[in-house]
């Protein structure tokens, strides 16, 4: 037989490379919210509809964009976010997003409507449905609303791959939770079908653990904020970490209550989490993981953002040094909240 190769075109290519990031409903959330933090948004209102395939609403306070640059976004490798010579420079990047695709993308394989304000008189709605956009007037204020319906319509394999409305749900509250605490300052609430089942209200980490857990959780924990020398190329340089820690008094029975994050941006870095748990070593009860979340912030040039397309794990330079770190840090301010519980306790 004759070897039967034909070149794909690049409307398939395109289809591929979307269905490769966005893989199902959280994807679309967490480009979404990655685009409003961006835009510098304090407050990120999420609304989903049954598995989010229905529909998935992300309205932000953000910038907001023209007209001209709303018809831009929506193409592949359009971005504002790095100069088009950026190269080997991305350890600089200090935005969310940067390869210019997620909007694409989620044309390619859904119904997107952007309603959008960067503060002029008139508002834009760009449509994009089957790839052609269509663009009108809005009245809106400042601010970017991003509408996604129909997701996977046409592609009835990914549809039958997602796990049901409860458990795509799921993931993405888990997701919005991250976001929460890795941006503490800004204001976060999620609703499903119509319900509100979560908010944070951007007033720090402490609101953020009163939004995803309660009360009682919020109560005992303390907030640390520490800054290390660690030792890199050419001289030393500043870790700065940043979280909050449930007393050992309220755990969890599975580790995903330690939250990790890496200047901002939510990861899935089992090494670091592991650091925050071990800081707590045997103040943990067995089988017991800590509710905690910690943002590091490392030195110039030691994060590579670019590793992972779904961007969820980052590539860190000099990791032992900064897992120790953060296990250092994280038992430290456990102990001395400790000592301070005693003394309030004895006086
Ligand atoms: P990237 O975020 O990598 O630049 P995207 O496809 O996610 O790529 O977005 C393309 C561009 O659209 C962004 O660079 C930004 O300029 C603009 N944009 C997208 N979402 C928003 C938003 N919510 N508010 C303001 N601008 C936005
Ligand atoms: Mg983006």
């Amino acid at each position: 037989m004759p070897s039967q190769l034909t070149r794909l075109d690049d409307a398939t290519v395109a289809k591929i490379a979307a269905g490769e990031v966005i893989s199902r409903p959280a994807r679309v959330v967490s480009e979404l919210v990655d685009n409003a933090l961006d835009a510098g948004a304090s407050r990120i209102d999420i609304a989903v509809a049954g598995d989010g395939t229905d529909r998935i609403r992300v309205e932000d306070d953000g910038h907001g964009l023209s007209r001209d640059d709303a018809e831009l976004a929506v193409q592949r490798h359009t971005t504002s976010k790095l100069p088009a010579d950026a190269g080997a420079s991305l350890t600089a990047v200090s935005t969310l997003g940067f390869r210019g695709e997620a909007l694409a993308a989620i044309c390619d394989c859904a119904t997107v409507e952007l309603v959008t304000n960067d503060g002029d008189a008139a508002g834009t709605t760009l449509r994009v449905e089957n790839g052609e956009p269509t663009v009108a007037d809005a009245a809106r204020g400042q601010g970017t609303t991003v509408t996604v319906t129909d997701l996977f319509a046409d592609r009835p394999a990914r549809r039958e791959s997602l796990a049901g409305p409860a458990a795509e749900f799921s993931r993405i509250s888990d997701l919005v939770a991250d976001y929460a605490f890795a941006q503490p300052d800004v204001s976060f609430s999620l609703s499903h079908d119509g319900t509100k089942t979560f908010s944070a209200a951007g007033g720090g980490l402490r609101d953020a653990l009163l939004g995803v857990y309660d009360a009682d959780v919020a109560r005992n924990a303390t907030v640390v904020e520490h800054a290390t020398d660690i030792d890199i190329e050419g001289g030393t340089g500043s870790l700065d970490l940043r979280g909050i820690l449930a007393y050992p008094s309220v755990t969890r029975a599975t580790r995903e209550h330690v939250r990790i994050s890496v200047a901002g941006r939510p990861v899935s870095d089992s090494g670091l989490r592991q650091a925050v748990i071990d800081g707590y070593g045997s103040l943990l009860p067995g089988d017991q993981y800590p509710i905690a979340a910690v943002d590091i912030e490392p030195p110039a040039g030691v994060v590579d953002p670019n590793v992972h397309p779904a961007k969820q794990r980052v590539g860190l330079r000099y990791r032992d040094a900064i897992e120790a770190a953060v296990e250092t840090a994280v038992s430290e301010a456990l102990s001395t909240a400790d000592a301070r519980r005693a003394d309030a306790a004895a006086t």
